[in-house]
């Protein structure tokens, strides 16, 4: 297969070197895989190429983007790994349309020192690892989620894919492939709406009294003025150097509102707040749950959370909610998911499902994605034991 796999990419492009698969046998999550094989495939015919000629020997691929999947969404088991990373040209920028054409590898942070200049951007941060995390990686699990601009799938207007069989086409229904992690086909180039960046940005930190003081929250989730609402528990705070108290970071369109006005400044917190996941780490909450609660959940859950130390920082006016559990327990992340279950939430709000999170994934949609990946991928090659 190697051989086979070099004839399509050039001999330096694949390796099956035990220390390469040492450095991919691990993605941000806790979870482990066993890779065979790395290729960097640099183009789209590569990609089919490979696709055909696995579909033919039953041998599955993953494809890895930035790798920051905190779900196992992008471990190779015995199986091919297809690191994309070569594939990162931004194709075309059409102003008139205010659209923007890109490889699957580019990412946010790329994308946004190019718009720049033309005074627009992709809305979708503050995303912490926005340098990082590729859009292909981003479009395959629908992250992030911001309150004011939505999941990135929002912005996307088309997509290039090449499925389980080789087969390279535009679908008509995007939704198939947006936030199905890869395992209905490889996204290869993506094409996105663009719009004006908004620059006079205010914040503020505002206290509650208890963990469940949400009484705060109902005017925030109507205030059309607001971007984001990221909520903090007590344990939280602290590490960020806040009171031992829960605290709402709320972001507004307009200078007037928030007490945070220099821009800078509102820079210096968000950096600050970026910090809070090696915190965690170094206190051991190195588990990062991810389940989406509705607003009407969201009060049970805290107080779930509070009665069993488990800490949370969430982006609370989407109600994803990032319930943090050390990994020698990981009964109490299932249990985390249970709860937002009978909350009737959902066991993703963007950081992916993938291997991690799978079993809570309801049946319904566990159904309606099989259909889909028979239907793409009828050999079963593509990211084998990721959400389903
Ligand atoms: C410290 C840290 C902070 C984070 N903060 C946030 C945050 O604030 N908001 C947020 O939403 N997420 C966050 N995440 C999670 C992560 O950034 C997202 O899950 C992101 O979508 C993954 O992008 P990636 O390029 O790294 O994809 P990968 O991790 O490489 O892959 C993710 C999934 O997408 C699939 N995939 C990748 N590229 C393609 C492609 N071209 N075609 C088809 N499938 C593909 C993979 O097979 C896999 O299933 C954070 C992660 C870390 C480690």
């Amino acid at each position: 297969m190697k051989d086979k796999i070099e004839k399509i990419v050039g001999a330096g492009n694949v390796s099956d070197k035990e220390a390469d698969m040492f450095v991919y046998k691990n993605d941000s999550s806790y979870l482990e895989g066993h890779p065979v094989l790395v290729v960097w495939p640099a183009s789209t015919e590569e990609i089919a190429k490979i696709a055909k000629l696995a579909n033919v020997r039953n041998i599955p691929l993953v494809v890895r983007g930035g790798g920051t999947s905190t779900a196992g969404c992008t471990l190779a088991e015995d199986a091919i790994m297809l690191d994309i990373s070569r594939m990162n040209k931004i194709v075309q920028l059409n102003l008139t349309e205010r659209s923007i054409t890109v490889e699957p590898a580019v990412t946010v942070a790329q994308v946004n020192r190019l718009l720049a200049h033309y005074e627009l951007c992709i809305p979708t941060v503050p995303h912490t690892v926005s340098g990082v995390a590729t859009i292909g990686g981003l479009v395959s699990c629908n992250s992030p989620s911001s309150l004011r601009f939505g999941q990135i799938g929002n912005w996307v207007m088309s997509l290039e894919v090449v499925d389980g069989t080789g087969k390279v086409f535009t679908p008509s229904k995007i939704s198939i492939f947006v936030g199905s992690e890869g395992v209905c086909g490889i996204i290869t180039k993506v094409k996105m709406k663009v719009t004006k960046p908004i620059t006079a940005i205010s914040g503020t930190w505002k206290q509650c009294v208890s963990q469940e003081e949400l009484s705060l929250l109902s005017p925030l989730w109507k205030d059309s003025d607001v971007i984001t609402i990221e909520y903090f528990d007590a344990y939280c705070s602290q590490l960020l150097g806040l009171a031992d108290k829960p605290h709402l970071w709320i972001e507004y369109v307009f200078l007037d509102k928030g007490d945070i006005k220099d821009q800078q400044e509102l820079a210096a917190v968000r950096e600050r707040i970026a910090k809070l996941y090696s915190l965690l780490k170094q206190h051991k909450f190195t588990v990062h749950t991810d389940p989406y609660v509705p607003h009407e959940g969201i009060s049970p859950f805290l107080h779930f959370c509070r009665r069993n130390s488990i800490p949370v920082y969430s982006h609370i006016g989407q109600g994803v909610m990032h319930a943090c559990v050390r990994k020698e327990h990981p009964e109490m992340a299932g249990k985390v998911y249970k709860l937002a279950q009978k909350l009737k939430g959902y066991p993703s709000g963007e950081f992916g499902i993938g291997r991690a999170w799978k079993e809570y994934m309801p049946p319904d949609k566990k159904n309606e994605l099989k259909e889909h990946k028979k239907f793409y991928d009828p050999s079963g090659i593509l990211n084998p034991g990721c959400l389903l």
